[in-house]
């Protein structure tokens, strides 16, 4: 694990800036924090799917989201097909794990280990805004 940034590229930053609010922005491209209990999604508990805001890789589903009081949506388990990135952040004084897209490398937020014990005891706390959420529960089926 190790804490290596990919090439600063001019032209899909631009992508990033046109597509995506100031505060997505933050959050994905400058690894960014959202306030706690501000985000869209910390209290959601409808069934779908949660995708990276950037470039739409599936990252989590609803059935991995659990309510946690620490003001972020938390996860204990991510999609098999993810491939989330671990990366060592010392920023703060703290040794955390940050977690960013396998995709695109969108920062997402980071990965505790105090999460359920029944699904392996870890904790993906993560920012409502690098995500984008697909409702699956209002079909007619
Ligand atoms: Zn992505």
């Amino acid at each position: 694990m190790s804490k290596e940034y990919p090439r600063f590229d001019p032209e899909r930053d631009q992508e990033w800036r046109a597509r995506l609010t100031e505060l997505q922005y933050h959050v994905t491209r400058e690894s960014g924090t959202e306030r706690p209990n501000s985000g869209t999604y910390y209290m959601e508990d409808r069934m779908g799917d949660y995708h990276c805001i950037c470039c739409g890789h599936l990252l989590f589903t609803s059935e991995m989201k659990y309510h946690s009081s620490c003001g972020w949506p938390a996860f204990h388990t991510e999609h098999r097909d993810a491939g989330i990135r671990r990366l060592e952040d010392r920023a703060f004084g703290m040794l955390r794990i940050e977690v960013r897209c396998g995709s695109c490398d969108a920062h997402l937020g980071h990965v505790f280990d105090d999460g359920p014990q029944e699904s392996g005891g870890e904790r993906y706390c993560i920012n409502s805004a690098s995500m984008d959420f697909t409702r699956s529960d209002n079909n007619d089926n």
